[in-house]
């Protein structure tokens, strides 16, 4: 069978090692996994409540219009219910994209040292992608991106803040980036994965910018600060014409019935979203201080995780690590030889985490950068 050479090359997407195999492969009680940035308080009591009383409807498809859900997205993000697109996940409203406005001779443009399914679905629909190195500060380099585009790239993707090196561009540096393609064909979806975690007062709301610039799409995800990674749930805001290409294309109950019910539970509880950055932002000023004790090289970050340079083969720590338990993610499939990026969890992970990276850290050789 003939296969093309775009789909064979593809590397696919390794997510972050799960708990239960890590166990069962080392032999081990307790692991500690910081490595997918999922939410260090769970989920909110809210959510499971509604999934509980939903048990019995589950032999029903799911509602394909999600209209219940959409009312409740609408009220929650203040955005009107045909400006709104649901996917089964954020990275499948990210495949749609592609799908709905690239043909296979036009391209994305993204970054290097970024989140690396934009690249993957792109190959996957046989899109081309030029990548653009992140500046020496590890931030997406907005001011190369505008360089380098021209009419063949029709989709720019601009995770804000950027995983994993959690930089973030500032509102005028967004602003003047918009501006500048506010006249172009192109579409620029704004991924705005970690905007709950966010703390940094110039950071801007992509959400309230996109009535300014009709060709700005904006994606959350409930995955990361509303805790519902296991159900995938993510949301699209654009105007009315480009949500409804992506609704041309989607399958029809590409989002499940759980789903549609967590979200709905999850938008009514905003204080769950409010104690989880308040405990994140603890935690990373933990990381921050540990890692400074330790002499290790951080960025400073707007998500909930950490990116730092471990100055020993990534690999190798990461391998170190699990031994001892502890999940983190490392990043050479990101192209970074030494970083890896480590998740915020509740204290007693944190500190699992930093004492097996103390120890690890003494028997990994520093490898020449
Ligand atoms: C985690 C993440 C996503 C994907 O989120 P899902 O909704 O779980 O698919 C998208 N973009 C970025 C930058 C992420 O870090």
């Amino acid at each position: 069978m003939k296969v093309s050479d775009e789909i064979l090359s593809l590397t696919p997407y390794a997510p972050g090692k799960p708990i239960e195999e890590t166990r069962r492969e080392y032999g081990l009680d307790k692991v500690y996994k910081l490595a997918s940035n999922e939410n260090l308080l769970g989920v909110s009591p809210r959510v499971k409540k509604a999934l509980h009383d939903f048990i019995d409807e589950i032999h029903r498809y799911p509602d394909g219009s999600a209209y219940a859900l959409r009312q409740s997205a609408s009220k929650f993000y203040g955005v009107s219910t045909n400006k709104i697109g649901f996917g089964n996940g954020s990275d499948e409203l990210i495949s749609l994209l592609i799908r709905g406005f690239c043909e296979p001779s036009e391209k994305i443009l993204i970054s290097k040292g970024s989140f690396l399914l934009y690249k993957i679905f792109s190959q996957g629909s046989r899109v081309g992608a030029t990548q653009v190195d992140l500046t020496s500060e590890y931030k997406i380099d907005f001011k190369e991106i505008m360089n380098v585009w021209d009419e063949n790239h029709r989709l720019i993707f601009l995770p804000n803040p950027n995983n994993p090196t959690g930089t973030y561009l500032s509102s005028l540096e967004l602003k003047g980036f918009l501006d500048f393609f506010k006249e172009k064909d192109v579409l620029i979806v704004l991924d705005e994965a970690y905007f709950e975690f966010v703390t940094a007062n110039d950071y801007p709301n992509g959400v309230q910018l996109q009535s300014q610039y009709p060709n700005l799409v904006v994606l959350r995800t409930t995955s990361k600060d509303f805790g519902l990674a296991g159900l995938r749930l993510g949301v699209m805001f654009a105007e009315p014409e480009i949500v409804s290409v992506v609704e041309r294309i989607r399958t029809p109950f590409n989002v499940n019935a759980f789903a549609q019910v967590a979200g709905i539970a999850a938008f009514s509880d905003p204080e769950f979203v409010i104690e989880a950055r308040k405990l994140n932002s603890e935690g990373l000023k933990y990381f921050e201080k540990e890692l400074t004790r330790l002499g290790v090289r951080y960025w400073p970050s707007q998500g909930n995780f950490i990116f730092f340079d471990s100055e020993r083969d990534s690999d190798l720590v990461y391998q170190e690590l699990l031994k001892r338990g502890v999940i983190l993610r490392p990043l050479k499939p990101y192209g970074f030889q030494t970083q890896l990026r480590m998740s915020v969890g509740l204290q007693e992970e944190n500190l699992a985490a930093i004492t097996a990276l103390e120890e690890v850290l003494k028997i990994c050789p520093k490898v020449k950068s």
